[in-house]
């Protein structure tokens, strides 16, 4: 069996789909890897440092012969000339909306599978890409934040007067949100944040920081049994958005992770909320990515609006390329070795193995997940 890592053909992805260690364990369960030569340089990983590991390192036609493609962004149909029929292509395929790019996926003959439909049961936790990357991004986007602001963070008591502390608000406390909270609360903010999610409540004020929504009769029941948010009533939001607007003007920094799966952002932050924030303030958005949660956020820009930064970064996991491939290469191989025989040591994709049936895009030239069948006219 043989894996092959071809390097990420968008210049603006530094991650790798593997690690010298996972190189290792790849071989220790009977594959070979090949590697494209400078594949993980953005991430720190030497074309020798995979060959210590094992691993072949080849300049280029490392598809060739592959039974498994690793990557960290959804390849081209181009990325995958010479793909053997039926290979496997693991990667984050960001499917929502991509019709033509699936269909591309499909005829390339690739059985492709997204990594961010991994069911989130307890079996699949260490396949969760979701959730180690987005880990990685609540704790980056402090830092980041911390950046941008032109003040400390932790309240300072010094011979020439004291700084107070930051406030720094936190909306949408899933995964990213949470380590934002902890982040910001291990550099001295003060820290408060929200979400539609009864849930979350307890989770926030366990992490030391104070909850703040309107917790009506809608707001108790505005969690999916997948533990995702719903989208709430226009009622609920009009509500929602009178008591943010007033805590938000008294906020140094604004954090948004808000997400809907399958839906375009929630809008949360609205320029009138921007406008009422103090010069040298900041709204850190990373939502951006899925149209933003804050009216004014531009993909990839830092827009700044009577000295209030907006800062729309990109692919902010990457921001710490090693350690998010680190992870990202462990989440992909506990999948993979799901997909092996472990006395034949090769391939044997049961479809109707649940991880399977949540993953898969294409196969055998079409797609074949029921959430983006094709639309029939
Ligand atoms: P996400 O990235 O889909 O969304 C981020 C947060 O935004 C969520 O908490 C969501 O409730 C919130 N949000 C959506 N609309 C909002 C609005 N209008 N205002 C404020 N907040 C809003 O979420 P996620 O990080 O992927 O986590 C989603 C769920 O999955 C959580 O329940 C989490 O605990 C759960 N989870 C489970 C596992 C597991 O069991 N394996 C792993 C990770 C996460």
């Amino acid at each position: 069996m043989r894996i092959a890592v071809p390097s990420e053909t968008d210049p603006a992805e530094p991650r790798v789909a593997i690690t010298p260690d996972m190189v290792r364990k790849y071989i220790g369960i009977g594959a070979e890897v090949v590697v494209q030569s400078g594949a993980g340089l953005k991430a720190g990983i030497r074309d020798a440092d995979f060959e210590a590991a094992g691993a072949k390192i080849a300049p280029s036609g490392v598809l060739e012969g592959a039974d498994v493609v690793l990557r960290v962004r959804r390849p081209a149909a181009d990325d995958l000339t010479g793909l053997k029929p039926g290979a496997l292509v693991l990667a984050i395929m960001d499917p929502y909306g991509q019709e033509a790019a699936l269909q591309a996926l499909a005829g390339s003959g690739a059985t492709a599978f997204a990594m961010e439909l991994m069911p989130r049961i307890t079996r699949a936790q260490v396949m969760d890409v979701l959730s180690s990357q987005a880990n990685l991004a609540g704790y980056r986007v402090v830092i980041d934040a911390a950046e941008q602001y032109g003040r400390a963070f932790p309240m300072m008591m010094t011979a020439a007067g004291t700084v107070p502390a930051a406030r720094v608000f936190i909306m949408g406390v899933g995964v990213a949100g949470l380590q934002a909270i902890a982040t910001a609360r291990r550099l001295g903010a003060i820290v408060t944040a929200t979400d539609v999610r009864p849930a979350t409540k307890e989770q926030v004020e366990s992490l030391g920081a104070k909850f703040i929504a309107v917790e009506d009769e809608e707001f108790k029941q505005a969690e999916t049994s997948g533990g995702y948010a719903k989208e709430m009533s226009d009622a609920y939001k009009a509500k929602q958005a009178t008591l943010v607007a007033a805590h938000i003007a008294k906020q140094d920094i604004v954090i948004t992770t808000a997400l809907i799966p399958g839906r375009p952002a929630p809008k949360l932050v609205t320029a009138e909320m921007v406008h009422s924030m103090r010069p040298g303030s900041v709204v850190m958005d990373l939502a951006v990515e899925r149209g933003g949660n804050c009216e004014l956020s531009r993909p990839g820009e830092v827009v700044e609006i009577e000295g209030v930064k907006i800062v729309g970064y990109l692919n902010v996991a990457g921001r710490l390329a090693a350690t998010a491939s680190s992870l990202y290469a462990r989440n992909l191989f506990a999948f993979v070795e799901t997909l092996i025989d472990k006395d034949t040591k090769s391939l044997r994709v049961d479809p109707n193995d649940e991880l399977v049936r949540a993953t898969c895009l294409t196969r055998d030239g079409a797609v074949i997940h029921p959430n983006f069948l094709p639309k029939v006219a």
